[in-house]
């Protein structure tokens, strides 16, 4: 039967070449050096996205027939070597609890064995990951190839259960996997270096969704003078989103007058997963902003409602807004109808107004890039897009 079900879908895979041969159907020792073409053009297929079936298939032998509605959609992905199950969630643009419950995974299940088959209803189809012979040049590790590839370092090297970060001897022949779009962005990114975030370094990125997933590479918040970490073994994140937050604040710097110093909460941990006290914060693209604080008080002081700077906080959320970065803020509904009469008060132009909050406007519309969430009166909440290159990062 098993036999007969996976012919099935191999037929419905020669049918549908296009839909069926994406992200990773090859199998390591089967694949080909040079690998096979980056990024093929594909048809949008018209195929509307049905619920997810109750009764998912067996992971084993996944029959297409249960999920035929939309037969084109249907995937077959084979884990490659390290592959976390929220990774090839964001790889598809699908939410991880998703390709649990259509393969009977577990709740909270992370990893894959090498060679696991999933079945997922793509809604994206990633470039298929290129599989490269690589000879180590001096002074290189893991992390650093890693890095430089689109690969997850700590990953990687506990596949292979070596030190990610020790020198290793020159000429030492490595298998790697790398997708096309990751590592063109790290080979094109080049830091200008008289601005700030070249501080930052590239290659760190998103796995997963914010509520089930981690960070690959991440990088640290930096120091800087107009700004304070509250808690440092969470100020890490996304080169994407680390960058815009210095950005910001240094734009925050030099356009407002504020004397005190902005107070950051959490971003994520190092490797990102789950943040005590959070549901998000796991793959590096959220940052609570404590609420400023008139600069006469201490940055430290717990956030009472006369004490907040609605100026400084006004211009902090348009200097992360003109980052281009943001997807969301999150900020009580009270608070911006105080901030809303204070940029009234003070000639700020309503068009901008309207495309930053959502007041006046009722609490659940979808209306501006600020939003009310409850338990954001005494800080706001960044969230970070998924960049262009986020080729394993979800917003669902
Ligand atoms: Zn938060």
């Amino acid at each position: 039967m098993k036999a007969i079900r996976r012919a099935g879908f191999g037929i419905v895979c020669a049918l549908l070449v296009l839909a069926c041969a994406p992200d990773d159907q090859t199998k390591p020792e089967q694949a080909a050096t040079p690998a096979p073409p980056a990024s093929p053009s594909r048809p949008t297929l018209p195929a509307p996205r049905p619920s997810p079936p109750a009764e998912a298939p067996q992971s084993e032998a996944p029959p297409p027939d249960p999920l035929a509605p939309t037969p084109e959609r249907i995937l077959l992905h084979t884990a490659r070597p390290g592959e976390s199950l929220p990774e090839v969630a964001g790889r598809y643009d699908e939410a991880p609890r998703f390709l649990r419950r259509w393969n009977r995974l577990e709740a909270g299940t992370r990893e894959l064995h090498t060679g696991q088959r999933l079945q997922v209803r793509a809604t994206r189809e990633p470039p298929p990951r290129e599989r490269i012979t690589y000879l180590t040049r001096e002074g290189e590790s893991l992390s650093s190839i890693a890095r430089a590839h689109g690969i997850d370092a700590r990953t990687w090297g506990r596949q292979l259960r070596r030190d990610r970060d020790a020198f290793l001897p020159v000429g030492t022949e490595l298998e790697l996997w790398s997708d096309p779009t990751l590592r063109a962005w790290v080979a094109a990114d080049i830091p200008v270096p008289e601005q700030p975030s070249a501080r930052v370094p590239a290659g760190a990125f998103s796995i997963g969704a914010t509520d089930d997933g981690a960070v690959a590479n991440a990088v640290r918040i930096p120091e800087g003078p107009g700004w304070s970490l509250r808690f440092e073994h969470r100020a890490w994140g996304t080169t994407h989103s680390v960058r815009a937050t210095v950005e910001a604040l240094e734009r925050f710097s030099q356009t407002s007058d504020y004397a005190g110093r902005v107070r950051l909460w959490s971003m994520s941990r190092h490797y990102g997963g789950p943040l005590p006290d959070h549901e998000s914060h796991q793959s590096g693209r959220d940052l609570d902003v404590k609420l400023p604080l008139r600069a006469d008080l201490s940055e430290t002081l717990a956030v009472r409602p006369a004490w907040i700077d609605l100026d400084a906080l006004l211009a902090l959320l348009a200097a992360f807004a003109d980052t281009g970065a943001v997807q969301r803020i999150f900020l009580d509904y009270e608070i911006q109808e105080r901030l809303h009469a204070q940029a009234l008060a003070q000639g700020v132009d309503p068009a901008k107004l309207e495309a930053l909050l959502q007041y006046p406007r009722p609490p659940l519309a979808e209306a501006g890039l600020v939003r009310h969430l409850e338990g954001h009166a005494d800080h706001f909440h960044v969230r970070f897009a998924c960049p262009p290159w986020g080729v394993a990062c979800t917003d669902r």
